[in-house]
């Protein structure tokens, strides 16, 4: 489902090149459930941009369903990550001025030839998430909790095969957190892919397997 393989990535800098990632292999079946965990600076949201398809790795492959997102055009690449990839994020990233209903839609425009029972489909996600008495609230009238819901709603509308969160506990109280880990696992149980980057010791119990990232590198648990 997902697989890095010999994966690097170097920024440059001043007054030398940092490597945010080092020669890093990984793999996601599907039914999956892996948490990166590693502290701040160790290269976990590096790491997920590449596995994502949104930042070229500068040496080494990456495959989302067997195919190679960078040796795609970059319109043919948006279109790939939307039908494949959910992307979850602790600072939620959502539309301020559109409503719950309308943030969780906005992933099916990337995606030509939407079917028309879409708003249907994000009607029924907001009413899994709980958030069925909020979705004509804009995010500044949610609780964080709510937020990451609405969030995690909007990375599930097209899909995905594969689901990666870049700490997406960091900003929320225990219950919400709770709430939302056991929707990824939910997701993971049915089928889909999950790779959770985090420093939260919260998220843990919910991953199938734990791998310890440092400096660019991970090591299992
Ligand atoms: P984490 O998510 O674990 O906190 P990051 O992947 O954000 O780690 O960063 C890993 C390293 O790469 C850090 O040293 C960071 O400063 C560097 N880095 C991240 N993004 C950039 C960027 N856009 N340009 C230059 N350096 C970056
Ligand atoms: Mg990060």
């Amino acid at each position: 489902m997902l697989q890095l393989e010999n994966v690097t990535r170097i920024w440059p800098g001043n007054p030398a090149p940092v490597h945010a990632v080092s020669d890093l292999s990984l793999q996601l079946s599907s039914g999956e459930f892996v948490a990166v965990q590693g502290p701040s600076g160790c290269g976990k949201s590096t790491l997920l941009l590449m596995a994502g398809g949104l930042l070229q790795p500068t040496t080494g492959d990456v495959r989302i369903n067997g195919a190679n997102p960078y040796t795609l055009s970059a319109d043919e690449r948006a279109t790939f990550r939307a039908r494949t990839v959910g992307f979850v994020f602790q600072q939620f990233h959502l539309v301020p001025y559109l409503d719950v209903l309308d943030n969780v839609l906005a992933p099916s425009i990337a995606v030509p030839n939407t079917s028309s029972n879409v708003r249907q489909r994000a009607e029924e996600l907001v009413e899994h998430l709980g958030l069925g008495h909020r979705k004509r609230h804009v995010p500044g009238q949610l609780s964080s909790g709510e937020r990451q819901r609405t969030a995690l709603a909007r990375a599930l509308l097209n899909q995905p095969q594969v689901l990666l969160a870049d700490e997406p506990t960091g900003n929320l109280d225990p219950d919400s957190a709770h709430a939302v880990l056991g929707y990824l696992k939910e997701f993971a149980e049915s089928g889909g892919a999950v790779l959770l980057v985090t420093h939260d010791d919260r998220a843990l119990p919910f991953a199938q397997h734990v791998i310890h990232m440092h400096e660019g590198q991970v090591t299992p648990a």
